[in-house]
């Protein structure tokens, strides 16, 4: 998909939102016209995404092998859904066969993903999970907040088994969901359809590889899920994250005039549209070389500097988030603060169930370079030298 054209000064916030919108499908590789971005941050997506797809009552998967998946529960159970868990200890990914088992067990209405697990440094593949959801009647919700630009990802097309490599680009309007071929009979003539089924609700954050400041968070809703959301029996909890105020201030909704829902944070969808913009300007495919090439010559460094990294399985490691197993020895707060303190420079540890496990560094849009990584790797052997090591 080539990406959007972005018209040259804009004084009207109208066009500013509509530019938003097609720099938002490009990012996503989604046609779908129920794309925009939430005011609020990456939390407040997934809140609006649950929100939204799950009435109570409603059963929910989520998939919990970091943080996020705990938070997408928590905000599930909140609204009156019965939520259940398939959890897999931090740094590993499931399979689509444990998938498809929790799916068949659970019978929910919508299954959370999180596609860059920042909490562990997973990145969760995804090819046949949209197909597998479609199988048993779920939304597949993925977040991507942490890894969108920064790893291959296909809104329309992923998750539906299909190569999103070798699979031509849609060159029709309209939208692609549902892998699987209907066949129906029509006056005695056969028909048949085939849609492709790929990812239902996806989400980021503006603050991450798109390196605009926190505010706006950018999500897209297919044709499926907006059909499950415009048929529910009650009304979503929340009056601010209602698909059908949002959809309408966004102009997703086809009707002729915008009504007024909220004030939108008018300096942060700005920088957003900049942001959008520079990501166009690189082209998705360089990001995501860009991305993953940086973190390959930084894994390297770390483990010839015989550190070890978090993530086993070479493909699963997240290119924007590195997890380094705490180093033996060390109390792990010692360096963050060592590094911080002489290096001005913020390595975190863990968050959630990864705590006291690793270290974290993020790098990240325009911070994904080699000259960045070197810096890191020089303060972190520094901090290594200087940090109190126990001899037990
Ligand atoms: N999901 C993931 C994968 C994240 O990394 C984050 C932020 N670190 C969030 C959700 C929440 O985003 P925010 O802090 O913008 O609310």
């Amino acid at each position: 998909m080539l990406p959007p054209p972005i018209t040259h000064p804009i004084f009207c916030m109208s066009q500013i939102m509509s530019d938003i919108k097609s720099g938002i499908q490009y990012m996503f590789q989604t046609r779908n016209s129920m794309t925009f971005a939430v005011s609020g941050t990456g939390h407040t997506a997934m809140e609006c995404a649950i929100c939204n797809a799950v009435e109570p009552g409603e059963s929910v998967l989520t998939a919990v092998n970091g943080i996020w998946g705990e938070r997408a529960a928590d905000m599930a159970d909140r609204i009156g859904g019965r939520v259940n868990t398939m959890v897999a200890a931090p740094g590993v990914f499931f399979t689509n066969a444990e998938i498809e088992q929790a799916l068949s067990k659970h019978r929910p209405v919508l299954f959370f993903l999180t596609h860059g697990e920042s909490s562990t440094g997973v990145l969760h593949p995804l090819e046949g999970i949209g197909q597998l959801c479609l199988k048993y009647n779920c939304l597949f919700l993925v977040d991507s907040v942490a890894s969108i630009g920064g790893a291959p990802l296909h809104m329309d097309r992923q998750g539906s088994g299909l190569d999103p490599a070798t699979y031509p680009q849609p060159h029709w309007e309209g939208q692609m969901h549902v892998l699987s071929c209907l066949v129906f009979f029509c006056h005695t003539k056969i028909y048949f359809v085939v849609v492709f089924s790929g990812i239902d609700i996806l989400y980021t954050g503006s603050q991450k590889v798109l390196n605009a400041p926190p505010g706006t968070a950018p999500i897209s809703f297919s044709e499926r899920a907006c059909q499950k959301i415009f048929s529910r029996r009650t009304k979503p909890v929340s009056f601010c994250l209602d698909l059908s105020w949002l959809a309408n201030y966004w102009g997703c909704d086809g009707k002729p005039s915008r009504v007024y829902h909220h004030t939108g944070p008018v300096t942060a969808f700005y920088s957003l549209r900049e942001s959008l913009a520079v990501l166009a300007e690189e082209g998705l495919e360089n990001s995501w070389e860009r991305h993953q090439k940086v973190a390959e010559y930084f894994h390297t460094a770390l483990e010839s500097m015989g550190l070890k990294l978090f993530v086993k399985e070479k493909n699963a490691r997240l290119p924007t988030v590195t997890t380094i197993v705490a180093p033996h020895g060390y109390d792990w707060k010692d360096i963050t603060s060592y590094l911080m303190k002489t290096h001005n420079l913020e390595i975190s540890g863990g968050l959630g169930p990864s705590v006291g496990l690793v270290l974290r560094v993020g790098l990240m849009g325009c911070n994904s370079s080699k000259a960045n990584v070197d810096m890191v790797l020089a303060a972190l052997k520094d901090a290594l030298k200087h940090c109190h090591k126990n001899k037990m």
